[in-house]
């Protein structure tokens, strides 16, 4: 019977946990469930350490991250300390910020790991895409302004700039970028080019964390704008009509409102 008990704890297993955007209660009650089930913890740059409070005090955790100037590990790397950990330790969570199939390679480390007989599991994450946007009361789509809103990257796997964006910049979704910050001179010259200088930007820098960083302005301005600020930390872009909603200054969509039931 013991001997079954054993074989059942260490049953290797991969759980790929969404973190959330960075404010560690922002993890889903089952991504918190798991860590308090996992023996072992692999994380990402961008997740605050609050979050392991979820976890068993005696969990192994592994940063594999790729900043903060630490021992960084390549994918392949990591790959491998998934299959190692799991078949050592058994229940491996892999925690990666925001949701894990969203620009998150998490689809590579479960193929990796399946393909060693792991079982495998995700549990989607609040990404920071739609929720760093909310959580400034940013709509990312709105009745009568937009029908969509599209996710990209500013940075393509071979550092050039998204062909998308092109595509974006003439319509009318609401466009959120990641990792695209360093292409923010170049994104706006798209826009221009396609006549939307007057369009607001919003620059979230880390979103829903105390030194979270916050800049509104226009296609022809945010740059400057930009400049003003001192920026370490992720960020992320948002462009569109419904980026320039704000509660506070402007009755407009609220007098639309009125004006459809008047
Ligand atoms: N899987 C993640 C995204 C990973 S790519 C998700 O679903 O959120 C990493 C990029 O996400 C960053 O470069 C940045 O553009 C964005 N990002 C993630 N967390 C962020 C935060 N707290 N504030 C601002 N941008 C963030």
């Amino acid at each position: 019977m013991s001997f079954k008990n054993s074989l059942t704890e260490k049953r290797p297993r991969l759980t790929l946990v969404g973190a959330g955007p960075g404010d560690h209660e922002l993890i889903t009650v089952k991504g918190a469930k798991a860590l308090k089930d996992a023996t072992v913890i692999l994380y990402d740059a961008l997740i605050d350490p609050k979050i392991f409070e979820y976890a068993s005090p005696r969990v192994i955790r592994r940063f594999v991250g790729k900043r903060c100037g630490l021992h960084t590990y390549s994918q392949e790397e990591i790959n491998e300390m998934i299959v190692s950990y799991a078949l050592t330790y058994g229940h491996v969570v892999r925690l990666k910020g925001g949701d894990p199939f969203v620009f998150g390679r998490g689809y590579e480390e479960l193929a990796y790991a399946g393909s060693f007989g792991i079982e495998t599991d995700v549990i989607p994450g609040v990404t920071s895409a739609t929720s760093l946007p909310a959580l400034k009361k940013i709509p990312l789509t709105t009745r009568g302004l937009n029908e969509s809103f599209w996710v990209l990257t500013g940075t393509t796997a071979d550092r050039k700039i998204s062909n998308d964006i092109f595509l974006a910049a003439q319509t009318n979704a609401t466009v959120v970028i990641l990792m695209g910050l360093k292409k923010l001179g170049e994104i706006a010259g798209i826009y221009k080019e396609a006549g939307k200088k007057d369009l607001p930007v919003a620059v979230i820098v880390n979103g829903s964390l105390p030194n979270e960083q916050f800049i509104r302005g226009t296609i022809s301005d945010i740059q400057l704008k930009i400049s003003e600020y001192d920026i370490h930390g992720p960020a992320l872009i948002l462009i569109g009509e419904a980026v320039g909603l704000q509660l506070d200054k402007d009755s407009r969509y609220i007098e639309n409102i009125k004006a459809q039931f008047a």
